[in-house]
């Protein structure tokens, strides 16, 4: 999975590379589907849920630039995986999930793991999570119609915002940094994932 989908496809960061070595995919995957766990594609997961393919979690990890010291705020918990993997590469993971049932499931799965610096939180991400902010980055793995307004506020100056802007069908993955002059934003690549659904997401 390493070589072929994520060093062949131009993803750099050794340290990403290496997260993705040691986080054992197949741990956050339904018991029936553990034999595709390292195939190259998004798979199903619980409430109509997906768990994102190999290459977007390594991709959206390595465009948040993490050196080992940051606190950073992931928006869609879902299986836990991308928690897990941001988890070796960061010093605090907070995560936030709307639904009840997989943030349950996805905490239950990361403390049996002995993954110790990640705090699974239920609530509306599309607000961002005012109580741990500022961050030094911002993950959402869910498509957004707009960028919410509360994750510029709650970034460091300098920090990156990571998340796929588009239709509830297709977006585009964008890499944004604050600076004194607002939000700099780069695209990425087009993808496709579950709507961001909340207060400042979609209906
Ligand atoms: N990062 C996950 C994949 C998540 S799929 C993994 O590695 O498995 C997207 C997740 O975002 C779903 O679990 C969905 O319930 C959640 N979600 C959607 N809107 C949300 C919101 N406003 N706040 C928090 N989570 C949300």
């Amino acid at each position: 999975m390493v070589e072929n989908q994520l060093r062949a496809r131009g993803i750099k960061d050794e340290r990403v590379l290496g997260a993705m070595a040691r986080v054992e995919r197949h741990l956050f995957v339904d018991a029936d589907l553990k034999d595709k766990a390292y195939d190259d594609c998004a798979l199903p997961t619980c409430e109509g849920q997906t768990i994102s393919q190999p290459y977007m979690v390594a991709l959206m990890t390595e465009l948040l630039e993490l050196r080992g010291d940051e606190t950073v705020l992931e928006v869609g918990t879902g299986s836990g995986y991308q928690s897990a993997v941001l988890s070796l590469l960061a010093a605090e993971v907070y995560t936030v999930e709307r639904l009840q049932g997989l943030a349950s499931r996805a905490e239950r799965r990361l403390t049996d793991l002995h993954y110790q610096n990640i705090h699974v939180i239920v609530s509306d991400g599309t607000l961002g999570l005012e109580q741990h902010a500022p961050y030094d980055g911002i993950i959402v793995t869910a498509g957004a119609p707009e960028i919410p307004c509360d994750y510029a506020v709650q970034l460091k100056m300098g920090g990156r915002l990571v998340i796929p802007v588009g239709s509830r069908h297709s977006q585009v993955l964008y890499q944004a940094r604050k600076t004194t002059s607002g939000m700099d934003k780069l695209m990425s690549t087009g993808c496709v994932f579950v709507p961001l659904i909340g207060k400042d997401g979609w209906a």
